[in-house]
């Protein structure tokens, strides 16, 4: 007797939020966006509007940076959000937090937030996943110094995200020209 067919296990369906800056979406963050698409099947990428942070770019234009670097895929909403993220989980009626775990520092605090968010709203569980090797060391800030003295950031963001940074930083720091 041999192995006729493995049949494709359905989708649970599940939704997770997945909160975040986005300061802008990095390949780190879509990467982590894709991979929950495949276990859960929806998810929402909430937007952190933090009156209190002086954002490179607008709520609205790290939406659209989201939305557009995950047209390939089914089941994406992008929201904005404010307050605390248990309220916009409840709210839109999400199964899960989703964040990612980069390294050992991500961890401690990532935990405790969880904790927290936990005693505040305990059928709510925070879901990790854990950062492909190759996105390890990228954040939004690491991004947004590169791209602020020039260099190549093809890599790390996608194509919709790279070309709002350059145009970001070259009308903040225009080159220099030789007269
Ligand atoms: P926050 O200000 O809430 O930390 P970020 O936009 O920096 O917002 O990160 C949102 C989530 O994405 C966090 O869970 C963070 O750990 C995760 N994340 C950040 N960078 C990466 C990356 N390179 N790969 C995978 N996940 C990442």
């Amino acid at each position: 007797m041999g192995i006729h067919r493995i049949s494709r296990r359905a989708s649970p369906a599940m939704r997770a939020l997945y909160p975040g800056s986005f300061d802008p979406l990095t390949n780190g963050h879509l990467d982590l966006i894709e991979r929950a698409s495949a276990l859960f099947g929806e998810v929402i990428v909430a937007v952190l509007s933090n009156p209190s942070k002086q954002p490179a770019f607008s709520v609205e234009e790290r939406i659209g940076q989201i939305a557009a670097s995950t047209r390939h895929l089914n089941g994406i909403e992008v929201i904005s959000f404010d307050g605390l993220t248990v309220n916009c989980a409840v709210t839109h009626q999400a199964d899960l937090i989703l964040r990612g775990l980069r390294a050992m520092s991500d961890f401690e605090y990532e935990l405790q937030i969880a904790h927290t968010n936990r005693s505040l709203a305990d059928q709510l569980e925070t879901v990790f996943l854990a950062t492909s090797a190759r996105h390890s060391f990228l954040s939004s800030s690491v991004v947004k110094e590169v791209a602020r003295f020039g260099g190549s950031i093809d890599h790390m963001v996608p194509t919709e995200v790279a070309k709002d940074l350059i145009r970001l930083f070259n009308s903040a720091f225009p080159p220099h020209r030789h007269e």
